[in-house]
Order: C-alpha cells, then sequence, then structure tokens
C-alpha cells in the first residue's frame, strides 16, 4: 500500500509511471471529456462539502487507462482530504484491511483498485466499514471466542474496476455513487495529447497532435505512451519536431494502424476470421490460440473491438464483423454467420 499523493519521484516507479503520476491533473477542471461523470461528481463533492460530510462511496468502472485512479485523486484533492491507496489483490487478509481501516482519518479517501479482486473473507469486512462506519473483530478462538465491535471515523471508498460484473451485488449495493468511464472522443484525445505535449515540452504541431490522437483508441493512457514513443523517434530521426508524417511513419513502425489497432488486436481479429471462419469462438479459445492473457483480451482488446463495431458478443461466442474483415482486407464470408442460424 502506498501513502497519499502520487508521487513523481517515487524512486521505485518506472521512468514512464513517473511521467504519468506528474501529468495526472489535480482537480475537476482540469480534467478532460467526461464531461458527465464531471458534472455528477461535482455536485456530489459539492454537496458533501456544504454539508462537511465525508463523501459517500464512488465506484468507477471502465476499461484500463481511462481515468480511474485519477478521478480517485480528484476526489480526494476536491475534498480537501488524504488518499490511502491500495488494491483487491493487495489485501490478502481481513486483519490486512483491518489494519488499513484504524489508520484513516476522518473525511479520508480510501481508493481500491482492482475492487473486484477481493477476497471474500476481506468483502465481509468492508460492509460494515462502509454502511456503518464499524470493524468487528473476534477476539479468542473456540468457544470463548467474541465479537467486539470497533467505531471507524467517517470515510469514503473510492473503488476502481475493469469488471463490474465481477464486484458482488452486495459490495455494489454499498455505493452511493456508481460511475462508466467512456473511450474520449477524438476532440478530447487531442485535447489529452495537446495538454501533456504542453506539459513535457514536446514540440508538435495539431496535424501531428491529431494523429496521435486519432491512433491512441480513446484511452489516455495510450495517448500519453504513444507521445513519448513519437517524441522518441521525431528526436532519432528528425529534428526533434513532431509534425503529422513524423507522427505517421513513427506510429507505422509501433504497428499501431489508423483507429489505434496494436498487433494482439489484429491477432484476435485475424484468428477468429482465418482459424474459426468468422465465429462464433469462445474467448479462452481465442486466448489460447495467441498465447495471450484471457484478462488482457477481456479488459484492454474486446472492448475496444466492440466499440469500433469490429467484434459481436453471442451466447455462443465472438464474431468477427464485417467491418472487421474489410479493416483488415479481408474477404468477407457469411460462413461464421451462417452457423448461428
Ligand atoms: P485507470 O486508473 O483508469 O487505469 P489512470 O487514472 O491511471 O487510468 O489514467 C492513465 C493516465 O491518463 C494518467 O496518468 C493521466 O495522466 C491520464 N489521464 C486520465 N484521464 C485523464 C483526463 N480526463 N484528462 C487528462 N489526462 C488523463
Amino acid at each position: 500500500m502506498s501513502d497519499s499523493r502520487p508521487r513523481p519521484l517515487d524512486p521505485e516507479a518506472k521512468p514512464d509511471d513517473r511521467v504519468d503520476n506528474a501529468l495526472r491533473p489535480q482537480k475537476l477542471g482540469d480534467l478532460i471529456g467526461q464531461d458527465q461523470v464531471k458534472e455528477n461528481l461535482g455536485i456530489l463533492i459539492a454537496a458533501a462539502r456544504g454539508r462537511s460530510e465525508a463523501l459517500d462511496h464512488v465506484l468507477f468502472y471502465g476499461p484500463p487507462g481511462l481515468g480511474k485512479t485519477t478521478l480517485a485523486h480528484v476526489v480526494a484533492n476536491e475534498m480537501g482530504v488524504n488518499i490511502k491507496v491500495t488494491s483487491g489483490p493487495a489485501i490478502e487478509r481481513a486483519g490486512d484491511l483491518a489494519a488499513i481501516l484504524t489508520n484513516l482519518r476522518a473525511g479520508d479517501v480510501l481508493f481500491v483498485d482492482e475492487i473486484h479482486r477481493l477476497g471474500r473473507a476481506i468483502e465481509e469486512v468492508l460492509y460494515p466499514a462502509m454502511e456503518d462506519f464499524a470493524l468487528d473483530i473476534v477476539i479468542g478462538k473456540g468457544p470463548s471466542a467474541r465479537s467486539i465491535r470497533l467505531k471507524l471515523p467517517r470515510f469514503t471508498v473510492v473503488g476502481a474496476t475493469t469488471r463490474l460484473a465481477l464486484v458482488t451485488a452486495p459490495l455494489r449495493a454499498r455505493f452511493g455513487a456508481v460511475y462508466r468511464l467512456d473511450y474520449y472522443d477524438l476532440t478530447a484525445m487531442q485535447a489529452v495529447v495537446a495538454r501533456a505535449a504542453k506539459l513535457l515540452k514536446v514540440e508538435v504541431d495539431k496535424a501531428g497532435i491529431a494523429e496521435i490522437g486519432r491512433r491512441a483508441r480513446g484511452t489516455p493512457r495510450v495517448a500519453l505512451r504513444l507521445l513519448r514513443r513519437v517524441r522518441d523517434y521525431a528526436q532519432v530521426r528528425a529534428d526533434g519536431k513532431i509534425t503529422s508524417a513524423i507522427a505517421k511513419e513513427a506510429l507505422d513502425l509501433l504497428a499501431v494502424d489508423p483507429l489505434g489497432l496494436d498487433d494482439v488486436d489484429r491477432r484476435v481479429l485475424k484468428t477468429i476470421i482465418e482459424k474459426y471462419n468468422g465465429g462464433p469462438v469462445g474467448l479462452n479459445t481465442i486466448a489460447a490460440s495467441i498465447s495471450e492473457e484471457q484478462d488482457t483480451i477481456m479488459d484492454v482488446v474486446e472492448p475496444y473491438l466492440l466499440q469500433l463495431g469490429f467484434l459481436d458478443r453471442t451466447s455462443q461466442g465472438r464474431i468477427a464483423t464485417r467491418s472487421a474483415y474489410e479493416h483488415l482486407g479481408l474477404t468477407y464470408t457469411e460462413q461464421g454467420q451462417a452457423r448461428l442460424l
């Protein structure tokens, strides 16, 4: 578990993480896009502040890299409170959670990333903590064991997950506000690239920004990564300035295509089309065919392909659509679909 604000100079952080942390917007007003989430969150925060209360528990869900962690920090900044950061898999024992909870101060934000990966026993401890701000501790063993209830300060859980469906119903019910983050539109993506370029002092023209924004699959984290790689390319192969031509060359070399698909995305589509006649085929079969983690495909690849309309999800498995064939320059056949009828 790490303490409080993002640490730009965290010695453990990889260089790219450090840059990402330094670039994180700090206030609601600095956040680009996600207008509906920002507006609702703004009201939630203003109301809680107006009543001098701790904020209700908030859950953010959506694909990785869209700003869930950033929003958790923004919530704490806007509320003027401390944030403790942890994650579902990091809390192994109920005792770990008890230690975290008893160290919280009134109003603090406890950010739990990947909250769908909390163990059952841990969730049982979290329920009364979130609902009644109480911690039930069992003292002793066997017949003489007894339970005592510790009072906790009023605090706020900010949860984040890429898989809302895996968050158990009782846990979900304890969040007063649930916000879904969507892929950013082109205008927002360009604003993300332009903001990062300015902060990183990268020279890039409008067309260069547009090219990177277009290929960043609607995801700020991807935009930041592509910007850094294109900057490297411009520095080594040109005069350091990013133009549309330089961005195109660099991104082609990285095998990021004009719609933002990378090698893994294309392999997923090609497997469905070439090995399984366009589908339907199960996700585990696809994952095994291309030796990728099923989780990566579910969290990162599939949502973007669905959004582009390249993939359909049916009860029998995934199907590649006509647009997917066309994008890959393959001839569309109805075979896959025919099997469904
Ligand atoms: P998640 O927690 O959903 O995986 P993060 O919050 O870590 O995503 O966001 C990834 C990066 O993208 C952050 O480093 C941040 O700098 C940037 N970012 C995310 N959302 C925005 C936004 N709305 N405006 C500008 N930058 C953003």
